[in-house]
């Protein structure tokens, strides 16, 4: 009798198992006020198929048994070198109009990280966060200095003009007139308010892997936030804020960075998953309940040792996507 309850529970279990996807890559292209209303149904397609162009690429790695490093980055670049994102190409306009970009990677195996903030002349930030997890002793490297690193290292250095885009100009043009209106010339100073709400994050990427000998990478790669001035930089280049790995788990966020770095978000989704033995949805969940309770937004992805996956926002959509270990891709935007 014991035996055949034992052979039952097995059963039971391996089928459960089986019926549950296991993910490979999850990635995110920034979360905020994205509403359908809002969307041309081009513009929807166009969105959808770079998020797949992402996955695709990260998932060949994934599938020629490269590491989950290189998997981050193919994912990562194909959505900087688009001017649909908040990286690289189309990255967001600073108070000065300028474009300063920031970028982060970790790789859980052996808890190696590298990143780079207020870069303006790296094509692709997140090749340089890797440079410097990977050629250099050091873990952050910030403007001048990592733009020097980024050249010695070989990496394509471009005119800061590559970076502009008209959207990302337009907007900037329009947060500062709401900012002249409110009679706030100095919202970085100012205590929040109301027209710091407006919307001025918008399409940071993000990305997490798990390769096929179980090791895990999470990449992320920003212009930050529209209007941002005093060398202002966020989460997205600071390990534990806007990215981390271990061996258990990936992690990438996008939304308010200031609320990321004060609840040190991506490590604490780690902890609580190593620590209290929450699963990824339940860690990012709880790690999000608090960024909201401080007044924050944006969303989390993490993937796990085992391939769960989350996708956790509070915002009106996120751009996200996911492949399984068998290559099935989904994309989504929306709540
Ligand atoms: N987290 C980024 C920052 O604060 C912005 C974003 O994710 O959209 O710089």
């Amino acid at each position: 009798m014991k035996k055949l309850t034992l052979l039952f529970s097995f059963c039971f279990t391996s089928l459960f198992l089986y019926a549950q996807k296991q993910y490979a890559v999850v990635i995110h292209g920034g979360a905020g006020t994205i509403l359908k209303k809002d969307m041309s149904p081009e513009l929807e397609q166009q969105y959808k198929e770079k998020l797949k162009e992402a996955l695709a690429k990260a998932y060949e790695k994934i599938k020629e048994g490269k590491s989950s490093v290189e998997a981050v980055e193919a994912a990562i670049i194909v959505m900087e070198d688009s001017p649909l994102f908040n990286a690289g190409k189309g990255a967001v306009f600073t108070h000065d109009g300028k474009n300063e970009l920031d970028a982060s990677i970790m790789y859980g195996k052996d808890k190696t990280a590298g990143a780079v903030a207020g870069v303006m002349t790296i094509k692709n930030p997140i090749k340089a966060a890797i440079a410097v997890m990977q050629k250099s002793e050091h873990v952050m490297m910030i403007g001048k200095g990592a733009e020097q690193f980024a050249k010695s290292q070989g990496l394509e250095i471009v005119n800061p003009k590559y970076f502009w885009t008209k959207k990302r100009w337009d907007a900037l043009q329009k947060v500062k007139k709401e900012e002249l209106k409110a009679n706030q010339p100095n919202a970085m100073n100012a205590h929040y308010p109301d027209y710091f709400l407006i919307d001025k994050k918008f399409g940071t990427v993000g990305c997490v892997a798990l390769d096929k000998d179980g090791n895990i990478a999470a990449g992320t790669s920003t212009g930050g936030m529209t209007n941002k001035r005093y060398g202002r930089v966020g989460d997205s280049p600071i390990i534990g804020a806007g990215t981390y790995a271990d061996k258990n788990v990936g992690i990438s966020g996008t939304g308010w960075g200031e609320f990321y770095i004060r609840t040190s978000a991506a490590r604490t989704v780690a902890a609580k998953y190593e620590y209290q033995n929450k699963d990824v949805k339940a860690a990012t969940e709880e790690v999000m309940a608090e960024i909201e309770k401080l007044g924050g937004d944006g969303g989390i992805i993490a993937l796990d040792k085992n391939g769960n996956v989350a996708m956790t926002f509070n915002t009106e959509g996120m751009y996200r996507g996911t492949v399984t270990k068998d290559g099935e891709i989904e994309v989504e935007i929306y709540k």
